[in-house]
């Protein structure tokens, strides 16, 4: 086995749409582990975009996302280049798991990897190898198996690109240890998060609004001809988010389907119950925290959890803020 970096980007590479096989590392069960990467070289000069999918296993609309918006770029239209990995964890994509079974390790808290560790800190060497090459780095996730988001973060050097991607909801931070996008703003380059669907939950909408969002993404960066829409005017820039995490598991009954987010419930309403399937008590119910909660991730009416799953994720309407008043307020 030889160690492998990613095909370097050459000046001189023609346009066109490839695909590589990126080795890793070879398992015990004697499967080799590589990544693909597909790489859309424009017609034209231009920035390097790395965009990843599945950093999250159980996170299915990512690879999609991805496979569509990369499938939708004609070399001929694009300037600069593509950088795709749909699959970033195979390992935990194969199992639907957020976490990789063999190491139990979460690919993305350990960025930048270690090329000397475990399967998925490999994964994370390699990962964070290919996004050097990016001017711009975007990170397609999504809610997990039962559940449906829709968001993006706005890094503060990122902001041409949350303005493009034009989500409705944004979410300002400081970038959690380990994750692509910390490594991504160490490195200089601009990034971003989609936070887009989930748990087979209005599919089709949100593989739609992946691509056309993608593809106005690019138009604000330079990458493809013409001038972004305004997609989402304003965008409400949240900047305290929290996870309501049932502490039991059993059946969850939402009363705020996927068609709810995004709306804006008072503090102490009542939005999902956890009911015991055997004994059908309701054993907890998560309500709403803020006085004005923003619905960010929530589930179908009925669903299935384990406990510390997540249930829903809301926002603080209070502290919200726009991006003209973040960046220039
Ligand atoms: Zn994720």
């Amino acid at each position: 086995m030889t160690d492998s970096a990613p095909t370097p980007a050459t000046a001189t590479a023609a346009p066109g749409h490839t695909v590589t096989a990126v080795p890793v590392t070879r398992m015990g069960n004697g499967h080799d582990v590589e990544l693909t990467v597909h790489r859309v070289t424009g017609a034209r000069p231009g920035p390097t975009l790395v965009a990843f999918g599945g950093v999250h296993g159980d996170e299915a609309m990512g690879p999609e996302e991805v496979r569509r918006l990369v499938s939708s770029v004609d070399p001929a239209e694009l300037s600069g280049t593509v950088v795709a990995v749909p699959v970033a964890n195979p390992y935990a994509y194969d199992a639907m798991c957020r976490f990789t079974p063999q190491d139990g390790l979460n690919l993305n808290r350990i960025f930048p990897g270690d090329r000397n560790g475990s399967v998925t800190e490999q994964l994370a060497a390699v990962l964070a190898e290919i996004m050097l090459e990016g001017d711009y780095f975007i990170d397609f996730h999504s809610a997990g198996l039962y559940s449906t988001v829709e968001y993006a973060y706005v890094m503060d050097d990122g902001v041409d690109m949350a303005t493009g991607f034009g989500s409705p909801l944004l979410y300002h931070h400081a970038p959690y240890e380990g994750t692509s996008n910390a490594w991504a703003i160490k490195n200089g380059i601009r990034s971003t998060v989609c936070e887009l669907g989930g748990g087979g939950q209005l599919t089709d909408a949100f593989l739609d609004k992946a691509v056309r969002r993608g593809r106005n993404m690019l138009k604000a960066i330079g990458m493809l001809d013409g001038e972004p829409e305004a997609l989402a005017a304003p965008q409400t820039v949240l900047t305290e988010l929290v996870t309501l995490r049932p502490t039991k598991g059993g059946a969850v009954i939402s009363h705020f389907g996927p068609d709810r987010l995004g709306e804006v419930v008072k503090g102490g309403t009542v939005i999902g119950e956890v009911v015991d399937p055997y004994t059908f008590e309701v054993v907890e119910q998560l309500l709403a925290p803020y006085d004005s909660s923003i619905l960010v991730l929530t589930r179908e009416s009925y669903t299935r959890t384990t406990p510390g799953d997540y249930g829903f994720m809301v926002g603080n309407a209070d502290t919200a803020t726009t991006l003209d008043a973040l960046f220039t307020g």
